[in-house]
């Protein structure tokens, strides 16, 4: 063991990102990244730049992207949203690992369901926060009267990952409305892909913080930009966390390319679009192969097949050149998670389903 390290370092299991594979060509489903290149607005600007500008720092308050947010969001929900209502990070996890230390003290609770992103388990324990996981039903559901009234902040990730299901805006509300002395941070990762935002929430109440990324619809994930919305005082305790960490967390190529893609709608809607036509394409097809699919509201979805094990079938699928993601976790075991690639990319898939059935 490193003679260096502190205590935490020494006991902390990291999380384990998806499979970045080197050595050949994959069709890459299993970190639920964007099929879909960019908007051209966003790559024209980046090429667009005085790269000599590099020498100098970024804007720390990031002031022009965060409006650029505001006023998409304000016209969204219909109702005023200002730039001190949204905060910008290196990555929708670093805004996580943030919440966590600006809204937790050392040694109380967080909630959140026993199935869900497996980074929040690490975060608890890097800064000493209890965790507490409520079991989702037998269908992968949250049951929603379970937070009602807790004694610790709440973390919902909405749709929900890796089950891929969504709930609805009224029962985030119900939940928000249950536990006014808690904050609840809806983690929106997939949100655009068929579920209603909590967005629309935070004018109405101060304890709803609101985590969105550019990683997936936006086609974004290798510029590491996320965003936060709450009201004001939230959003301004992350700022205070931030400029006691690091003041330029964000990237001068990155704050443009964001700024462009806010104003590339019709692109986002597009491409969006056609991810969720291609998801319910392939979750019929693999039906008919006898898969079971969850109903999904995300850019994956979670299967699972009664005559292969989950775990058998992802190392199959890898050597035949398909990566998905597996997780050898309780409950989840026999379960694939699988992003929602193009269309062609799907067909090899089920194609290489077919023959790994007959087999
Ligand atoms: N939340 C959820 C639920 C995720 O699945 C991910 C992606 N792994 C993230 C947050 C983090 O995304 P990013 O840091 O790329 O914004």
């Amino acid at each position: 063991m490193e003679k260096f390290w502190s205590d935490k370092i020494k006991e902390i299991e990291p999380y384990t990102p998806g499979e970045q594979p080197k050595d050949k060509k994959y069709i890459k489903l299993n970190t639920n990244e964007n099929p879909y290149p960019p908007s051209a607005k966003v790559i024209g600007k980046i090429e667009s730049m005085n790269l000599e500008d590099l020498k100098l720092y970024p804007d720390p308050d990031v002031t022009e992207l965060r409006k650029v947010i505001a006023e998409y969001f304000s016209n969204k929900i219909n109702d005023k949203i200002t730039h001190k209502q949204v905060f910008i990070g290196n990555g929708s996890d670093e805004i996580l690992a943030f919440i966590f230390m600006t809204f937790f003290n050392a040694g109380d609770k967080v909630y959140y369901p026993d199935i869900t992103y497996s980074f929040y388990p690490v975060y608890a324990d890097l800064f000493n926060v209890k965790e507490i996981k409520i079991p989702l039903n037998d269908n992968f559901e949250i049951e929603i009267q379970k937070y009602f009234r807790l004694d610790g902040h709440i973390i919902i990730t909405n749709p929900n990952a890796p089950t891929s299901i969504a709930l609805k805006l009224d029962e985030i509300e119900e939940i928000v409305k249950n536990n006014s002395n808690q904050l609840i941070i809806v983690d929106e990762a997939y949100v655009d892909f068929g579920a209603e935002s909590a967005v629309k929430l935070i004018n109405k109440y101060d304890n709803v913080l609101v985590v969105q990324t550019f990683s997936k619809s936006r086609s974004m994930a290798g510029t590491r930009l996320g965003y936060a919305l709450g009201c004001e005082s939230i959003i301004e305790g992350l700022n205070r966390l931030k400029f006691s960490f690091n003041s330029y967390t964000i990237d001068r190529i990155s704050i443009e390319a964001g700024i462009e893609s806010f104003k590339d709608n019709e692109y986002f809607e597009k491409t969006n679009a056609k991810i969720i036509q291609t998801r319910e394409k392939t979750s019929e097809k693999l039906k008919k192969l006898g898969f079971k699919v969850l109903n999904s509201s995300a850019n994956f979805i979670f299967i699972s097949h009664k005559d292969i094990y989950a775990g058998d079938l992802y190392k199959e699928l890898k050597k035949n050149g398909v990566l998905v993601r597996y997780f050898s976790k309780d409950r989840i075991d026999n379960y694939l998670r699988v992003t929602i690639g193009t269309d062609e990319e799907m067909e090899i898939f089920i194609e290489k389903l077919e023959k790994l059935l007959q087999k």
